[in-house]
């Protein structure tokens, strides 16, 4: 893991060779002008020659060109169709590049992948991206919850989301993100990214964390929805006693949500911040009962 933090860019304004369209702030762009970041995306996602890459809002190909070099092939999924005629170009002479135009959010991963793997005959598949902020939490637990089989998502986000996910659950920086990230995957920072690495600049810092798909969930539970659930009404009230704040699940009496609380050996006046993963199965399997 590198902690090193990268920002030695200072073209803030200036566009860098290669961008050719006006960054779209509705669509996150802002795109990667720092060499040194990019290699350490690149070496951070544990590549090879067997790899099907599916590479989220490949932009102008900044980690593009880097990904096909090491992978078997490169898939993008690109929404901007401005960008997609230039991105051909320039990847159509490495041979191992197709681009889709769709909205990744709305993309049968499962399907492309099984196609794309049989089809290229590679052996494992990795996802890559510098994503569009704006929909940061939707795309990572999209790529969690759908079954792809992918063996890691290698991902920069905001800063402050980053850490949110890396801390521990059951520590104050997490939130209801955390536990279901580590529900189904270990997650590795591998750089912290000023601002001033990217054209257009941002207003925040960003960080690349890769999450490696688990075999198994650290925890068995009756029923995830319910234990997700949990999690959120938790969060979404995260000053209030467990005792309260899971009152918004709905269906439950206050009295039952006491008893099962207490059967899971939790204080009802804890708050949701103070739970571990384990705990939090036992909440929810301890509701199920109820
Ligand atoms: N990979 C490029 C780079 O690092 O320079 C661009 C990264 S930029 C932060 C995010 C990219 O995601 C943009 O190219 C944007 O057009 C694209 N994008 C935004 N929303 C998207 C969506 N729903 N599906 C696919 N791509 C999307």
């Amino acid at each position: 893991m590198s902690k090193n933090k990268r920002n030695k860019h200072s073209s803030r304004n200036k566009a860098p060779k290669g961008v050719g369209v006006r960054p779209s702030k509705s669509l996150g762009q802002n795109f990667l002008i720092d060499e040194g970041v990019i290699s350490e995306i690149v070496e951070g996602s544990s590549i090879s020659k067997d790899t099907l890459v599916i590479e989220i809002g490949p932009g102008t190909g900044a980690l593009t060109l880097p990904l096909a070099e090491k992978a078997g092939h490169v898939t993008a999924v690109e929404l901007d169709e401005r960008v997609i005629p230039g991105l051909r170009v320039k990847t159509f002479s490495l041979g191992n590049v197709d681009i889709i135009h769709d909205d990744i959010l709305r993309v049968d991963l499962k399907e492309l992948i099984s196609g794309n793997l049989e089809k290229y005959g590679l052996k494992e598949v990795r996802i890559v991206g510098n994503l569009p902020y704006y929909i940061t939490t939707p795309i990572i637990m999209k790529l969690l919850e759908e079954d792809t089989g992918a063996a890691s998502i290698t991902v920069m986000m905001q800063k402050e989301v980053a850490d949110r996910i890396a801390s521990e659950p059951g520590t104050k920086p997490a939130g209801a993100i955390t536990y279901s990230v580590h529900y189904y995957a270990d997650v590795t920072k591998i750089v912290d990214v000023g601002r001033e690495c990217f054209y257009p600049a941002p207003k925040v810092d960003s960080a690349v964390l890769r999450l490696d798909l688990r075999d198994e969930c650290p925890v068995n539970v009756a029923d995830e929805d319910l234990f997700f659930n949990c999690i959120k009404a938790g969060f979404t009230h995260r000053r209030k006693t467990l005792l309260n704040s899971l009152a918004s699940l709905g269906g439950y009496e206050k009295a039952a949500i006491e008893k099962a609380l207490l059967r899971a050996g939790i204080e009802p006046e804890r708050r949701a911040e103070s739970l571990s993963m384990e705990e939090f199965a036992r909440l929810a399997d301890s509701l199920k009962e109820a």
